[in-house]
């Protein structure tokens, strides 16, 4: 006998609460293989490789050697100077370890700045298309979402402008993001240089730099934090972390740099919610961080050669046009020319061609007229995913 469960009463908060699609689509497309039909994935956010081997070592490591207990809230004091020394190494600028807090993956370094510093009614500027997080969170803690668009005719680089335009007295953060998810577009050293010189005049406003794809960089692009403008410093809440970077996803483990009074908040946001970061993850990250980094060359190198080849495959397909990216690893092109949506078109490419890839409405609504496609994966799977992918569109 099934039981009818009395109607479930949320808080309204939840209402507000939204979610990353690309979730949804893995869930659809495992479904479609549990019926025998074989899927190619081109929606997954994650590097294919395996971590490290002497990562993975350094947590075998751990787990033999007793860190599997509670550690500090705002992690490990060793993991927290690498991070530190690795930060302020890589953005040229010095940090100091209580500015550091090691969270569960990069996404926990958004949930608890938005949950720290945002009230009801307050804006924040956050790119569109985006990672649909931002937006999600936004609204969970009550704030106002203030879109701003990036351009496939500009490269999908911010313009500078679109954010100036959009400051009001009542914006509390802005939110960048480069390189970027979806897009892959990177925002050069000029168009950072310009949005910060607006934010010069408003030191009430916080920016949230989303760096996870930092090392994911091509055709010697540079990467640009606003951590090293001394004029905005303080305001400044960096989210980098080792899912991305060193092929981490599962681990959970990323962090946030941010004037050491935040930190501490960030501190007590993780006592109430996970207690401390995994500790035998830390030591991981510690090796990450400090050791050899030829695996992180490598597997760029390989994303780069992945690059080429899907947005030439895409570039191929009647009515795409698809932007060679700098950066990440995604492409975004626009299927404009097809006459079908982007949620129309990625479900019939899933269910007719057996491909699963994203619609550019994934990632907010300027995301319309495009897909994103996930190029970690091998050159044969993006080959033949792209060969059915141009058969089905052929076939409209
Ligand atoms: N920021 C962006 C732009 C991302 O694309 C992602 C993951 O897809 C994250 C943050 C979160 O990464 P993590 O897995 O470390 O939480």
């Amino acid at each position: 006998m099934t039981q009818t469960l009395p109607p479930l009463a949320l808080s309204e908060r939840m209402s507000r609460l939204g979610t990353e699609t690309a979730f949804e689509v893995l869930a659809r497309a495992r479904a479609l293989e549990a019926r025998g039909r074989d899927v190619v994935h081109l929606e997954i956010g994650e590097p294919d490789f395996d971590t490290p081997a002497h990562v993975v070592e350094a947590g075998v490591e751990a787990l033999r050697g007793g860190w599997t207990h509670y550690g500090p809230a705002a992690g490990q004091p060793e993991a927290r100077a690498a991070v530190a020394e690795y930060v302020g190494r890589t953005r040229g600028v010095g940090v100091k370890p209580e500015e550091a807090v090691l969270v569960p993956g990069g996404k926990p370094v958004m949930f608890y700045a938005l949950l720290a510093l945002v009230e009801r009614g307050d804006e924040v500027v956050y790119p569109n298309p985006g990672f649909p997080i931002y937006e999600s969170m936004i609204r969970f803690c009550g704030g106002k979402p203030v879109a701003c668009p990036l351009r496939e005719s500009n490269g999908f680089a911010l313009d500078p402008d679109d954010v100036i335009a959009r400051l009001t007295p009542a914006t509390k953060m802005v939110i960048l993001n480069s390189p970027a998810n979806p897009t892959g577009g990177v925002t050069g050293r000029e168009e950072l240089d310009r949005v910060l010189a607006a934010l010069h005049e408003r030191p009430d406003v916080w920016i949230l730099s989303d760096e996870i794809y930092s090392r994911l960089l091509y055709d010697g692009e540079e990467h640009v934090s606003p951590l090293s403008d001394p004029a905005v410093r303080d305001r400044v809440i960096l989210l980098d972390g080792f899912s991305k970077t060193y092929a981490m996803t599962g681990w959970r483990l990323g962090y946030g740099v941010m004037r050491p009074d935040l930190a501490t908040m960030i501190g007590k946001l993780m006592i109430n919610s996970n207690s401390c970061t995994a500790s035998f993850t830390q030591r991981a990250g510690i090796a990450a961080l400090t050791g050899d980094q030829t695996p992180v060359d490598r597997m760029r190198a390989e994303f780069d050669r992945r690059r080429r080849r899907i947005v030439e495959l895409l570039n191929e397909v009647p009515g795409f046009r698809c932007h060679l990216p700098k950066g990440a690893f995604y492409v975004f092109p626009s299927i404009r020319g097809t006459g079908v949506a982007s949620d129309a078109l990625q479900a019939r490419i899933l269910e007719e061609a057996g491909v699963a890839c994203l619609a550019g409405t994934a990632f907010g609504a300027e995301g319309e007229g495009y897909l994103r496609f996930s190029y970690a994966a091998s050159i044969e799977t993006i080959e033949e995913g792209i060969r059915r992918v141009r058969g089905l569109v052929e076939s409209l």
